[in-house]
């Protein structure tokens, strides 16, 4: 027997857009693209915590609502708030590939993303600056890690891959939990690619991160903070907050807004969150 659903999906795909997803999955990052013919690509997989991960109670009902498939995973960096949710996903939704910056990290979480890519013959690949990932007219390619950057590094953070996404006109700057340090690198190397109209921000707001030189290499129109409610470390930081107004960038903030979307035609830009819709007016004086 057929049973009509009450609600309508609360976003019907529309097929000549693009879709940048950040999940509300509390303190962590899950991002998902979604291509105009319903392929994702998944960015970090959100937290887990004893008994559960947020790929199980978030990421994989998110995906199974709208329709379509896994093509790629893509991780930041191999810490809990990032990685929690991957084993869970990846065994339900077997993409085809796992992009990793690889950079040694014993977390639980990360081994157990590992394994399951393993058993569900899921290519692991580490990220090199220049790869990219093509799919449907949106493509997704790697700034950072450098392998020569990350040797010596202590802190996972600043190893996060940072990734581009584009489709038409428009990029969307996807930078992990990246702190100053990586942010400097991307200024010395990568400083003409690092302009995007949205920009999610680097470490869930920290003030460790988002320096003033790398906000205007970016210069975004739209700055997405994912972030826990009450989360115990403080952020987002106020300091952060105000460059991003400074710079004239709209902030939205998963503890506040939910989940946000970005959805675009390859020119125009329109954001959906908090049960509303709105284009972003592009200020082309600044770009
Ligand atoms: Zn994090």
């Amino acid at each position: 027997m057929a049973i009509a659903p009450v609600l309508p999906p609360l976003t019907p795909s529309r097929s000549d857009r693009v879709e940048l997803h950040v999940l509300d999955v509390g303190q962590g990052d899950a991002i998902l693209v979604r291509t105009n013919r319903g392929h994702w690509i998944l960015l970090d997989a959100g937290p887990a915590w004893r008994g559960g991960d947020a790929g199980r109670t978030t990421v994989l009902p998110y995906m199974l609502r709208r329709g379509g498939s896994l093509e790629a995973f893509v991780l930041s960096h191999p810490h809990t708030d990032h990685v929690g949710g991957a084993a869970s996903v990846l065994n339900a939704m077997r993409p085809h590939t796992y992009w990793d910056a690889a950079f040694a990290g014993g977390s639980d979480a990360y081994i157990a993303s590992l394994a399951a890519a393993r058993q569900d013959g899921i290519e692991w690949h580490r990220v090199h600056p220049g790869d990219s990932i093509q799919i449907d007219g949106v493509s997704v390619s790697f700034l950072a890690p450098d392998s020569a950057w990350t040797v010596g590094l202590k802190d996972p953070n600043l190893a996060s891959t940072i990734a581009v996404v584009r489709y038409g006109v428009v990029r969307f700057l996807l930078v992990g939990d990246a702190e100053r340090a990586e942010e400097d690198w991307l200024l010395a190397h990568h400083r003409d690619e690092l302009h995007a109209q949205v920009l999610k921000v680097g470490h869930h707001g920290s003030s460790t991160s988002s320096s003033d030189a790398f906000l205007a290499a970016v210069h975004p129109d739209v700055a997405v903070i994912s972030v826990g409610a009450g989360n115990m470390y403080g952020h987002p930081s106020n300091d952060v907050l105000h460059a991003l107004s400074r710079i004239g960038a709209e902030v939205l903030r998963t503890d506040e807004a939910g989940t946000v979307i970005v959805r675009t035609d390859g020119v125009h830009i329109e954001i959906e969150a908090k049960g509303d819709k709105w284009e972003v007016a592009h200020d082309s004086s600044k770009h």
